[in-house]
């Protein structure tokens, strides 16, 4: 790979021809039509907080140089923009009257509205290029490897890079699109956000049971993203037909995995939603993110739910309580090493040898207080197995 430093090119230079897509909110060409700013491997631009931008705009009118821009040479003689996409894209809307900053007393300055030796300072400053030219392989490997100032590239941020082409924009325009009416809806079950492309690695992360890396490189080239889009699809009407309520809970769970688990099992959504009502209410239940799953899985397993467990104090006069009583009736403090016949059956166990164990068991109801808490051998607890 070659790389060339050019120490010449003002940000005049550069917003020559500037075209600012509102609507995307990226920046699309540059210098003269010769630069093209957001490639299909760069990630949105995500600047236009009010902050980053107007710092862009702040170090220029303060003389501060601005860092290392890269760009690649293209086979026809253009530019690309490898890293620096959001500072162009910051001085860029900034000169072409889109950004304004606040001076000194508070008020909005345009850039037409400065004074002639401040514009000057800003438009005639010189940036610092590197332009790189070789194969589309090393360029992208070290694309890779360089740590981007400022907001680092995210692991999908970097598939889109490595993976980019036909496959890559469409699924982009349908995943990675605030405009996209549907973001809502999905946002219901899926955290994150659009621009860091959450949506499009939760939407290929479901389609490729957590094979994105390979499902990219296999549908590189594809001119359109039907199975995806169909299958993130299925997933998102398949949750929001057994689930009538969206819960916050309901966020950033494996939506991917339990559709494929449970999709084929019919459920009556009033029942469910009855449930999970109940559930969440429950006092009991600490883990309020997995009521999903275990309704799903027919409510068997309450591990997923983490039940609040008895507290030591309630063990111990338990224990008291259950220890004095079969001492003067002969038998183990284990209720049920006292019903066996083996040689447990007079046996006294230390506290530390006991678990605490729902009488009648919390899936029935039963509550996690002294009244329904009896103390077993451990065997004995772990052999009755219920919570
Ligand atoms: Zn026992």
């Amino acid at each position: 790979m070659k790389t060339t430093l050019l120490t010449d090119v003002s940000v005049e230079d550069i917003c020559k021809g500037f075209v600012y897509n509102e609507l995307e909110g990226k920046g699309l060409f540059g210098w003269g039509g010769k630069l093209t700013i957001q490639p299909e491997y760069q990630r949105n631009y995500i600047y236009a907080d009010g902050k980053k931008d107007v710092a862009v705009v702040r170090s220029l009118m303060s003389g501060y140089p601005l860092g290392l821009i890269y760009f690649v040479k293209t086979a026809d003689g253009r530019y690309e923009v490898l890293d620096g996409q959001q500072r162009i894209t910051s001085f860029g809307r900034f000169l072409t009257g889109k950004l304004a900053v606040k001076d000194a007393n508070g008020m909005e300055q345009y850039y037409d509205g400065l004074a002639d030796d401040l514009k000057e300072k800003v438009s005639g400053a010189k940036l610092t290029i590197y332009v790189c030219e070789g194969e589309e392989s090393e360029i992208k490997e070290w694309f890779k490897t360089i740590n981007i100032a400022g907001v680092p590239l995210n692991e999908q941020e970097l598939l889109n890079a490595i993976y980019s082409g036909t496959f890559v924009s469409a699924a982009k325009e349908e995943f990675s699109n605030s405009q996209n009416a549907n973001v809502q809806k999905w946002s219901a079950y899926i955290s994150g956000s659009v621009n860091r492309q959450d949506f499009l690695r939760t939407a290929l992360d479901w389609v490729s049971k957590g094979n994105i890396d390979g499902y990219m490189s296999k549908h590189r080239f594809d001119t359109n993203i039907n199975e995806l889009k169909t299958y993130f699809n299925s997933v998102i009407d398949w949750i929001s037909g057994v689930f009538s309520d969206v819960e916050s809970e309901m966020r950033g769970l494996e939506w991917g995995r339990l559709y494929e688990t449970y999709h084929k099992t019919p459920y009556d959504p009033v029942e469910v939603s009855k449930k999970v009502q109940t559930l969440l209410a429950d006092p009991y239940v600490k883990n309020k993110k997995g009521i999903f799953e275990y309704i799903l899985g027919g409510e068997q397993d309450t591990r997923l739910l983490d039940i609040r467990i008895f507290e030591e104090n309630t063990k111990r006069s338990v224990y008291t309580m259950q220890t004095k009583t079969a001492t003067e009736l002969g038998v183990s403090n284990c209720p049920l090493c006292a019903m066996g016949h083996e040689a447990n059956r007079t046996r006294i166990w230390k506290l530390t040898e006991m678990d605490a164990d729902h009488v009648s068991a919390w899936s029935k109801g039963g509550a996690t207080d002294i009244t329904n808490c009896q103390m077993l051998c451990k065997t004995h607890n772990r052999a009755k197995g219920n919570k």
